[in-house]
C-alpha cells in the first residue's frame, strides 16, 4: 500500500474571491521514495504540502495517508500523527530562538511523552547525525543558517517519522550550506530508507 495516495485532489481558496489552486491532482508515494516537487513561486507547492501534512484540507477529491483520510482522525489524533509520523522542515527553520540546539531537538520528544532520561540520549544522537555535536549548547540564534537548518532536520527526525516534508529547505541558504543540507537528505534516503518529499523552486 502506498504511504501517500492522492486522488483527483482539488483546492480552491475562498476569501471574497475564489482562487482555484490545485486542479485534479493524482499521485502515489511509497515508503522509501524521495520525491521532489518543483515549480516557480506561486505554483501551489506549499498548498499541496499543507494538505499532505494535514495542515489544511482539500476542497474536493481524496487524500489517504497510510490508508486513512483526515476525517478518520480526531484533532487530538491528528496532532499525535503529525508529531510521530510526519517531520516538517521549512525555509525559515522555525526554531525556538533563545533556546539551545539540544532543547530544540528534544521538544518533539516531550510532546510524544518520551521519558526525560531517554530524551537527552535520543536528541544527542540525532544532533550527531547532522554533524552538530560541537554546537549542542549553543542557542539557535548563535548558529549560521545552514546550521539552523541542520538542527531543524534533527528535530524533524527525532521521532523517526514515516515521512519528511521539506518546503524549500535551502531557500534561505548560500549554495555551500544548501549542498550540505541536500547531502543530508540524500544520505537519509539512501542509507536509512527515509521517505522524503522535498519542495524546491530550483530547476
Ligand atoms: P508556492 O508554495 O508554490 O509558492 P503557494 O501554495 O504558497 O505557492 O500559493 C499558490 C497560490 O495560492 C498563491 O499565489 C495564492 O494565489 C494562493 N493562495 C495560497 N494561500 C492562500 C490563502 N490562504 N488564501 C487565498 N489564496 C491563497
Ligand atoms: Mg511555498
Amino acid at each position: 500500500m502506498a504511504l501517500i495516495s492522492v486522488k483527483n485532489l482539488e483546492k480552491t481558496y475562498y476569501d471574497g474571491v475564489q482562487t482555484p489552486a490545485l486542479k485534479d491532482i493524482s499521485f502515489e508515494i511509497k515508503q522509501g521514495e524521495f520525491t521532489a516537487i518543483m515549480g516557480p513561486s506561486g505554483s501551489v507547492k506549499s498548498t499541496l504540502l499543507h494538505i499532505l501534512g494535514f495542515l489544511d484540507r482539500q476542497t474536493k477529491g481524496q487524500y489517504f495517508f497510510d490508508g486513512k483520510t483526515i476525517d478518520d482522525y480526531s484533532p487530538k489524533e491528528i496532532a499525535r500523527l503529525r508529531n510521530k509520523k510526519m517531520g516538517f522542515i521549512f525555509q525559515s527553520f522555525n526554531l525556538l530562538a533563545r533556546t539551545t540546539v539540544l532543547e530544540n531537538v528534544k521538544l518533539p520528544l516531550l510532546y510524544a511523552g518520551v521519558k526525560e532520561s531517554l530524551r537527552n540520549k535520543m536528541a544527542q544522537k540525532a544532533i550527531e547525525a547532522v554533524g552538530l555535536l560541537p554546537r549542542l549548547h549553543h542557542e539557535s540564534s548563535q548558529l549560521s543558517g545552514g546550521e539552523k537548518q541542520r538542527v531543524a532536520i534533527a528535530r524533524a527526525l527525532i521521532n523517526k517519522p514515516n515521512i519528511i516534508f521539506a518546503d524549500e529547505p535551502t531557500g534561505n541558504l548560500d549554495s555551500a550550506s544548501g549542498q550540505i543540507v541536500m547531502d543530508i537528505f540524500e544520505r537519509l534516503n539512501k542509507e536509512e530508507g527515509q521517505t522524503i518529499i522535498l519542495i524546491t523552486h530550483e530547476t
